[in-house]
């Protein structure tokens, strides 16, 4: 179902969300899965598809991209709550994370790439959105892909936490649940989910 009909239930939660016609994708899963790499590359082959731009006040990473995010202040993301400026807003590992009113050309489709909490208010408000849950192959692998990333000891083990408590829920959420074991299969496979979605709009 297209994300304005979904509106007639839920205008009142987010109205400007109900103008647009187009679906909404939300990509989720823990730390070091490699969801960055896989929705870009669902940018590359699907032109129909819009990526929302979270902030955070979490600092830029060495040789992370400027546009990654957009990089605010404390004061300047918890203003942007008080304006209603979020679609969903979290606090992750001590830093905030937010999605703002979803502003996408006629036509396209969302997507989101945001974690648990995240995903569940977006799920909460719209249940037509649909929800891919992204896993990674195992613990050694994701502790790879996150020393990789350059993040210090400390935070690799923060972030295999907090991975561990939010996977229950994000399998629960979810409505595809996607092992990310051969990036090109992923991506097939995720491209084959939003076909279908696409088809039964
Ligand atoms: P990182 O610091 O590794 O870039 O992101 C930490 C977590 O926050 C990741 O799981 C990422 O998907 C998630 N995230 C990024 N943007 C948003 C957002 O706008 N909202 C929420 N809820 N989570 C986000």
């Amino acid at each position: 179902m297209g994300w304005s009909r979904r509106c007639r239930d839920d205008a009142l939660s987010l109205g400007q969300v109900c103008s647009m016609s187009g679906l909404v994708f939300v990509v989720s899963g823990p730390g070091g899965v490699g969801k960055s790499t896989l929705v870009t590359e669902l940018m590359k082959r699907d032109p129909e598809l819009w990526l929302s731009r979270s902030w955070t006040t979490r600092e830029q990473r060495p040789g992370e991209a400027f546009d990654a995010y957009h990089f605010v202040t404390r004061a300047q993301f918890e203003a942007h709550i008080d304006a209603g400026g979020f679609l969903e807003w979290t606090s992750f590992l001590g830093n905030y994370y937010g999605t703002p009113q979803p502003n996408p050309p006629v036509g396209k489709d969302i997507v989101l790439e945001i974690e648990v909490d995240g995903a569940s208010q977006v799920k909460k408000q719209h249940p037509s959105a649909v929800l891919i849950f992204v896993l990674p192959p195992s613990r050694e692998e994701q502790r790879a892909r996150l020393n990789a990333r350059g993040d210090d000891e400390r935070k690799v083990d923060q972030r295999l936490r907090k991975a561990e408590e939010e996977e229950p829920i994000g399998i629960a959420l979810a409505d595809h649940v996607i092992v990310n074991q051969q990036l090109e299969q992923t991506i097939a496979d995720m491209l084959g989910v939003i076909s279908e979605a696409r088809r039964n709009r």
